[in-house]
């Protein structure tokens, strides 16, 4: 018998990758399936990406690289990244991960004890929780009152214990889509540095702005802040290529370091073919971000009408980043669909096997509401997906 050791038990794969392999699974079997799952742009890689990628493999960049990634690379990121300039940031304070996901995780490897506490606002991506709990650390949920999902520092100063060792924060939400207002940031910063506490800013989305929004909900952050700040970023929404896993993180040049000899250990260095390329890619006038945003706000207000004429969803109008989320209640869906065992998962399931839609249960963000549609797919599409729902609903 195959015994997993005490670290992992209770640890599933992601509920947000689930979704999307089911959607997928399905779709290679021939079912037509409308896939609002994804958590990635679903289109052909860019040209300027596509060119600089053929360069970058005819200069034979094959072998390892520099393990907290290629000098260049980290230069132009602290140089270019618009969330970074606002710290200034030196290239030894940066480290290039594959993807945000393992940056997030080499962070808590980097400062996390058994039994010190994360405190993650919720709704949030389960990935966080997971992560904390894998290092040994205990998770601690602030749960954000709907319908605004907005996050005060009282609710977060609730939550601080003796054990609390870090805050993780998410701006753009996944999955509401909220970029937290500067002023309780700001609280929230204060209360980190009175109480000792680390904050993880996830800024994955951070490139995906709609209605002219300011990213920088961090500027303004007393000068100490960032003595005690991980900003964490990712290439795989902003540029397209989630595949290719592409992240960094950016602290303090000492936890750099402890992130760079973990990484030496787990994965050596992020994808070398990856880096070359995006180092042609941030050298030049890229237009790719400015697009991205620009079709994404365009498909949210293409559906944002017929989102809230179905009664049942309650959507969530997002600042930015790749999601709508649906504050749908399980109970009032069950009941027009007449299904008894309930549960937010269940009308997941309803959704794909009666309607092929695929969407994103509120479970995979730690609640028992809420569905989150994904805008990565072309408006067509998004349009199709809405159609059969409020066909599902009628029959
Ligand atoms: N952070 C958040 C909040 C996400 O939602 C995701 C992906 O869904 C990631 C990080 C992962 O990014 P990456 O592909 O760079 O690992």
């Amino acid at each position: 018998m195959v015994v997993i050791s005490d670290r992992l038990k209770g640890t599933t794969t992601s509920k947000t990758t689930e979704a999307r392999q089911r959607a997928r699974a399905l779709r290679d079997q021939g079912v037509d399936v409308i896939n609002m799952a994804a958590g990635e742009l679903v289109a052909p890689l860019s040209s300027e990406i596509a060119a600089a990628a053929h360069g970058a493999l005819k200069e034979n960049c094959h072998l390892y690289t520099e393990t907290a990634g290629l000098r260049k690379l980290r230069e132009l990121i602290v140089a270019r990244v618009a969330y970074l300039r606002a710290f200034a940031y030196e290239p030894e304070e940066l480290i290039v991960t594959g993807g945000a996901k393992a940056a997030l995780f080499l962070s808590m490897v980097a400062l996390l004890n058994s039994d010190d506490e994360v405190i993650l606002p919720s709704p949030y991506w389960s990935t966080f929780a997971a992560q904390a709990r894998l290092v040994g650390a205990r998770v601690r949920e602030v749960r954000l009152n709907p319908p605004a999902y907005e996050l005060t520092s009282a609710l977060i100063g609730e939550a601080i214990t003796p054990r609390t060792k870090m805050i993780i924060m998410n701006s753009p939400a996944n999955p509401t889509g909220r970029i937290w207002p500067e002023p309780s940031v700001l609280e929230v910063v204060r209360l980190a540095q009175k109480h000792n506490l680390w904050i993880v800013w996830d800024a994955s989305y951070a490139d995906l702005l709609f209605d002219r929004r300011n990213p920088s909900t961090l500027v303004g952050t007393p000068a100490g802040a960032r003595e005690r700040l991980i900003i964490v970023g990712s290439f795989s929404k902003s540029h397209g290529i989630a595949g290719w896993r592409l992240g960094y993180a950016a602290a303090p040049a000492e936890i750099i370091r402890a992130m760079t000899a973990v990484q030496s250990h787990a994965s050596s260095n992020a994808n070398s073919f990856a880096q070359h390329t995006m180092i042609e890619v941030l050298s030049g006038s890229e237009k790719i971000v400015d697009r991205t945003c620009a079709e994404l706000q365009r498909r949210r207000d293409a559906i944002w009408p017929r989102l809230e004429t179905l009664s049942i969803l309650n959507p969530i109008r997002p600042d930015g980043g790749l999601y709508v989320y649906c504050d749908v209640n399980p109970r009032d869906y069950c009941a027009a669909r007449f299904i008894t065992s309930c549960s937010i998962d269940a009308v997941a399931t309803d959704l794909l096997e009666n309607a092929g839609v695929a969407v994103t249960p509120g479970s995979a963000f730690a609640q028992s509401n809420g569905l989150r549609i994904s805008l990565s797919i072309p408006e067509p599409q998004l349009l199709e997906g809405l159609t059969r729902f409020e066909r599902l609903l009628n029959t």
